[in-house]
C-alpha cells in the first residue's frame, strides 16, 4: 500500500472503519446507509414526532405488483431527540427494505421544503 497515492480526498481507511462500525451497529439493515458515520447523531427534526414516507416508484421497482406503492412509518420520540440513527433504528424495526438497486441511504429529507410545520420526511437512496 502506498501511503502517497493520488487519491487524497478520499479517506479510504477512515472509509472502512465507518464502514464497519455501521454493520457492527446494525447487523439487521436490510438497506446501505451511506450517511456518515459522524451524522448519525445529527438532529432532523426539532420535536418529537415526524413521519417517513417512501415511494417505491423508482424504475426498478416499477411493475413490482405492489398493493400500494408508498409506505409511511410514523416515528414519535418523546424522550430522545430524533436523529438520523434513531429514525434508520425505527426503519430496521419495521423490517424496511426498499427492494431494489436503489438502497444506498444518503439523506432524510424534508419532503416539502416550503411548508416550515411539515413532519412529513423521505428517504433519499441512491444506487
Ligand atoms: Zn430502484
Amino acid at each position: 500500500m502506498s501511503s502517497n497515492d493520488e487519491s487524497e480526498e478520499f479517506d479510504e481507511e477512515k472509509y472502512e472503519e465507518e464502514m464497519r462500525k455501521i454493520d457492527e451497529e446494525f447487523p439487521n439493515v436490510k438497506f446501505t446507509i451511506a450517511i456518515p458515520y459522524d451524522e448519525l447523531d445529527d438532529v432532523v427534526i426539532d420535536g418529537n414526532q415526524l413521519v417517513i414516507e417512501h415511494d417505491y416508484t423508482c424504475i426498478c421497482c416499477d411493475g413490482r405488483g405492489l398493493p400500494s406503492n408508498k409506505v409511511f412509518f410514523n416515528i414519535n420520540s418523546p424522550d430522545k431527540p430524533i436523529t438520523n440513527r434513531l429514525i434508520i433504528n425505527e426503519l430496521i424495526k419495521h423490517n424496511f427494505d426498499p427492494g431494489c438497486n436503489h438502497h444506498f441511504l444518503e439523506f432524510i429529507n424534508k419532503k416539502n421544503k416550503n411548508n416550515v410545520n411539515s413532519i412529513l420526511y423521505e428517504l433519499a437512496f441512491g444506487s
